[in-house]
């Protein structure tokens, strides 16, 4: 039998297809909205449901929310046991992605403001399973859209508003036949992916953008980090990177929630190192895919278990 999906909407847990919104939603017409993306991993030799970073998933939620003068009545240990209590009922015995959405509620057109409006949240699951193909290396594409300034715009959070430029880049690189756009700043800059963070490797040095650099703080970048330090020995350099730095990398890779760890094998039509995944690249996928299933048979010198919420469904 199918399982019918449940969402967490208007403070109830309902059926998925009874939550809806009504066209005057104030969200829907300015994108004065804060979202997350959440994996949910099944592990099906423990037979138990993973999710990662939960409680980090609704801190940055939160702030974003504060940022667009939200008042929600939760805090992030409540917005997890809802979610948990949620992938619960929805039953999936395979990944699941989590989206919650915060939201301006009130239903008033033209009506400019963040203040006096009422808030909601939704949280809703789906079943998930790979973003973009891990299995090889991806082709991508600098987008000719910039990534938008934090003075635009906040970009430290995932604010609805900011992802019609993130849906212009991928759609123009998916036309053109790449698989991903990479999106620079206003000044030439690296930022990030579309829906991921970036990462270069040159002379075994790991570089990333800085958080000044108006990429998302993503979670999978922050685990990324600690990962390398800590399995690898490797201190990630946070610094500035230049657009024709990446074509004279010797690695390239994208993460993030949906699309974990992606090795990129070319750029603009230019291999990155051989074109095949690299060294590095390699073991950190391998580290971060055995970390978020809680895989054993690959050896660690730390625990991570911290990061797991893990419970039978
Ligand atoms: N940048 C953007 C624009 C994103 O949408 C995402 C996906 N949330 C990321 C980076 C990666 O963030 P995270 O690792 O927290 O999923």
């Amino acid at each position: 039998m199918a399982i019918e999906g449940m969402a967490f909407h208007k403070g109830e847990k309902i059926l998925l297809k009874d939550a809806k919104v009504g066209v005057m939603t104030h969200a829907l017409h300015y994108g004065t909205a804060v979202f997350e993306g959440i994996r949910g991993n099944w592990n099906s030799t423990k037979n138990q449901m993973m999710i990662f970073r939960l409680q980090e998933h609704y801190e940055r939620l939160l702030r974003g929310a504060n940022i667009l003068r939200m008042n929600l009545p939760y805090s992030a240990e409540k917005l997890s046991d809802i979610t948990v209590d949620l992938v619960k009922s929805n039953g999936y015995t395979q990944d699941v992605y989590i989206r919650p959405l915060a939201y301006k509620s009130h239903e008033l057109v033209a009506n400019l403001k963040l203040h006096e409006l009422d808030d909601d949240i939704t949280i809703i699951v789906v079943p998930f399973g790979s973003y973009i193909d891990n299995d090889k290396p991806i082709d991508c594409q600098t987008s000719s859209w910039r990534r938008p300034e934090d003075t635009m715009m906040p970009t430290g959070v995932k604010l609805s508003g900011l992802y019609t430029t993130s849906i212009l880049a991928k759609t123009e690189a998916v036309a053109s036949n790449f698989d991903e756009a990479i999106l620079l700043n206003y000044d030439g800059t690296v930022s990030e992916g579309s829906g991921e963070n970036l990462f270069m490797i040159r002379d075994n040095k790991i570089i990333t953008p800085t958080e000044t650099d108006n990429c998302l703080l993503g979670i999978t970048r922050d685990s990324i980090i600690e990962i390398a330090e800590k399995e690898l020995g490797i201190s990630v350099i946070e610094r500035q990177i230049h657009r024709s730095e990446l074509y004279l990398a010797d690695e390239i890779f994208l993460t993030g929630t949906a699309a974990h760890v992606t090795s990129v094998g070319s750029l603009d039509n230019r291999k990155i190192g051989s074109g095949q995944i690299g060294e590095l690249t390699k073991k950190l996928q391998e580290l971060y895919f055995s970390i978020v299933i809680d895989d054993e048979s690959v050896k660690k010198k730390s625990n991570y278990s911290k990061w797991l919420t893990s419970f039978s469904v």
